[in-house]
C-alpha cells in the first residue's frame, strides 16, 4: 500500500489514524458481536451505548449544562441552513444574518426564502478577507434570532471573538472550527456543524440546541425537520447514520485522550502558524487571502503570483504527498485545510515545501 499522505482537503477531510485504525479493526466483529457497528440493530443496547457516549462527550468537551440537547441528525449543514428558520422564522418575525463568507450566503439565501431575513452586516465588499466589526453590525428590530458562521471554510477568516447581542437567540455554523478551540457555549442558542471537517465522516450532523428554544417549534411541519420531535427522540426518532455516529464517537474520544479543547487550540495554533510564516516570510511570494488579524486557525488561503504557478504549486506538493491544496474557484490560489486530524508534521511539510518552491520559482 502507498504510505498515506498529508490531506489538506477541506471536506472531507483526513481523520486522526488511530481512530481509523480502531474502525478497521473493529469492522468485522464489534465488541464479539459477530458484526459490525454498520449491521446491528439502532435500537440495541450496543447501539444506544455509542450515540448516548458520543452526546456526553460533546456536553463534557463543550462543558454543555442540561439546558441544552445534542443532537445527531442528517442532511449536512445545507439542511440546517433551512431547518433553522423552519422552526424559528415564523411570520411576522425576521432574522439577521451576518455575512462573512460562502457558507454564510448560502445560510441567508435559504431563510430568505423561507420568510423575512436581513443581512445586517457583510464583508463581501472586500471578497470576504475579513470578519465584520461590532459597529458595523445594524440588527433588526427585536429580531427571532441572529446567525453567524464561525470559521470561513472557503476564504479563511475566523471569528476570534463572539458577538453577544443579549436575549436575542445566537445561532451559529460551526461546521469547520468545532472542537477546535475552547468558547462560552452559553452565548449560543443554537449551534451545528456537518461532521466532515472536525468530526468524523460526511452524512451525520452534530446539533447543539438550548432547550428553551424546542418550544418555539411550530406544529405544522415534517417530523423529521423539528427539533422538538427529534430531541424528544435523542436522535433516534428513526435509524440514524449508526456507522458514521460511532466513528464521530472515536474522534470525539481522541480529542478528549489529546487534552481536550484547549489542547486543541494550542496545537492548532503552531499548525498554522507555521503555514502563515511561510506566507509572510515569502517576500510577497504568498499574499495570504484572509486580513492577519482574522487570520482562519483551520483553512489558510493563499496566492500566488500567478495561475500557472499556483498549477503547479499544487501539482509539485501533491508529488510531495500534500494533497487537497487547491483553493476553493470563488478565491482562488491555495488553502490549506489543517483542521483538528492534521498533524504538526503535516503543517511543517507543507511549510518546507512552500519555502522550497519560493526559492524555485521566486
Ligand atoms: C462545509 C460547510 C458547510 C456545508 O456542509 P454540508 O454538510 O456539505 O452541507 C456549511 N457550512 C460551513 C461553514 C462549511 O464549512
Amino acid at each position: 500500500m502507498q504510505q498515506r499522505v498529508y490531506n489538506f482537503n477541506p471536506g472531507p477531510a483526513t481523520l486522526p489514524l488511530p481512530v481509523l485504525e480502531q474502525v478497521q479493526r473493529e469492522l468485522l466483529n464489534y465488541k464479539d458481536k459477530g458484526m459490525s457497528v454498520m449491521e446491528i440493530s439502532h435500537r440495541s443496547k450496543d447501539f444506544e451505548e455509542i450515540i448516548f457516549e458520543a452526546e456526553s462527550l460533546v456536553k463534557e468537551l463543550l462543558g454543555l449544562g442540561e439546558d441544552y440537547q445534542v443532537l445527531f441528525l442528517q442532511g449536512g449543514a445545507s439542511l440546517q441552513f433551512a431547518m433553522v428558520p423552519l422552526n424559528f422564522l415564523s411570520e411576522g418575525t425576521i432574522a439577521d444574518y451576518i455575512l462573512t463568507g460562502h457558507f454564510a450566503e448560502k445560510a441567508y439565501k435559504e431563510a430568505a426564502k423561507i420568510g423575512k431575513a436581513n443581512i445586517a452586516a457583510s464583508s463581501k465588499d472586500t471578497n470576504y478577507d475579513r470578519i465584520v466589526n461590532m459597529d458595523e453590525i445594524r440588527l433588526s428590530c427585536s429580531p427571532a434570532y441572529v446567525h453567524i458562521t464561525s470559521n470561513n471554510t472557503v476564504y479563511g477568516t475566523q471569528w476570534k471573538v463572539f458577538p453577544d447581542f443579549g436575549d436575542i437567540p445566537l445561532v451559529a455554523d460551526m461546521s469547520s472550527d468545532i472542537m477546535s478551540r475552547p468558547f462560552d457555549v452559553s452565548k449560543f442558542d443554537l449551534i451545528y456543524a456537518g461532521a466532515q471537517k472536525n468530526l468524523g465522516p460526511a452524512g451525520v450532523t452534530l446539533v447543539i440546541i438550548r432547550k428553551n428554544m424546542l418550544e418555539k417549534v411550530p406544529e405544522n411541519m415534517p417530523s423529521m425537520l423539528r427539533y422538538d420531535v427529534l430531541a424528544e427522540k435523542r436522535s433516534l426518532y428513526n435509524t440514524p447514520p449508526c456507522f458514521n455516529i460511532y466513528v464521530v464517537n472515536l474522534v470525539l474520544k481522541w480529542v478528549k485522550e489529546n487534552g481536550g479543547l484547549e489542547a486543541m487550540k494550542e496545537r492548532n495554533e503552531e499548525k498554522a502558524s507555521h503555514i502563515y510564516e511561510a506566507i509572510d516570510n515569502s517576500g510577497g511570494f504568498y499574499k495570504g487571502h484572509a486580513q492577519k488579524e482574522y487570520r482562519s486557525v483551520m483553512n489558510v488561503t493563499f496566492r500566488l503570483p500567478n495561475e500557472d504557478l499556483e498549477k503547479l504549486f499544487v501539482k509539485e506538493a501533491a508529488e510531495n504527498g500534500l494533497v487537497g491544496l487547491k483553493g476553493h474557484r470563488s478565491v482562488g490560489g491555495i488553502r490549506a485545510s489543517i483542521y483538528n486530524a492534521m498533524s504538526k508534521e503535516g503543517c511543517l511539510a507543507l511549510a518546507e515545501f512552500m519555502n522550497d518552491f519560493v526559492k524555485k520559482h521566486g
